[in-house]
């Protein structure tokens, strides 16, 4: 078994989930204004605001930290910002709900500082198990976690990946790596290691 289980999700494989969310939707609620909450909220947005038609695409900059002595990821607005949507249906865009407080501090954030008239959620997967929050609208349920390694963090996820089999194996030998790589997570790097390594190099991650 891997010991983090990890999926890697294809550009095929967001056009085909941002369609069925689409057309969810569709059947349910026409937004005026679509806000994405950053970072991984901006693709999926941008794709529904382009099958929806719509062109008001606003960010919320949403930011995990951990709280110091205690580990506990936490969620807070990087970036606060005020502006009335009193007047307009509002659809919060995220890429999946895991835990579920970016959605939940999100929504609150939404309600209490741009009091849309109406306001409704929506990701790409929904991680039925584990999430406290449920979105409005959802392209997939997962019920089985895993770590789903999406095409716009494919760097940053292979790169934290590829630190934790080089602190484990106290290697950097490229096919060494590539063994334990797909051993640890299940899976192929969707990016090739000498890449990977030559990035980490560069980004002064290892020597
Ligand atoms: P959440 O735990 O629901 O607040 O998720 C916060 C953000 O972290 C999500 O919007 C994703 O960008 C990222 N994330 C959390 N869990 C996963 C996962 N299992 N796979 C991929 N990305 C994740």
């Amino acid at each position: 078994m891997p010991k983090i289980p990890v999926k890697v999700v294809s550009w095929q494989d967001i056009v085909g989930l941002s369609e069925s969310l689409s057309e969810k939707i569709k059947a349910e609620f026409t937004p005026d204004v679509i806000i994405a909450v950053a970072r991984g909220g901006l693709v999926p947005a941008r794709l529904l605001a382009d099958s929806l038609g719509i062109v008001d695409v606003l960010s919320l900059k949403v930011e995990h930290w951990v709280v110091t002595a205690s580990h506990t990821p936490e969620a807070r607005i990087k970036y606060p910002y005020k502006v009335d949507l009193s007047d307009k249906k509002v659809l919060i865009v995220d890429d999946i709900t895991d835990t579920g407080d970016s959605l939940i501090l999100s929504s609150k954030y939404v309600g209490d500082n741009f009091s849309p008239r109406v306001m409704k959620t929506a990701t790409l997967q929904h991680i039925k198990t584990s999430s406290k929050f449920e979105p409005d609208f959802y392209a997939q349920t997962i019920t089985e976690w895993a770590w789903f390694m999406y095409p716009w963090n494919y760097w940053e996820d292979e790169i934290n990946l590829v630190r934790k089999v080089i602190d484990e194996r106290k290697t950097t030998n490229l096919s060494i790596l590539e063994e334990a790589f797909k051993e640890s997570y299940g899976v192929s790097p969707p990016i090739s290691l000498d890449k990977i390594l030559a990035e980490m190099k560069r980004r002064k991650i290892i020597d």
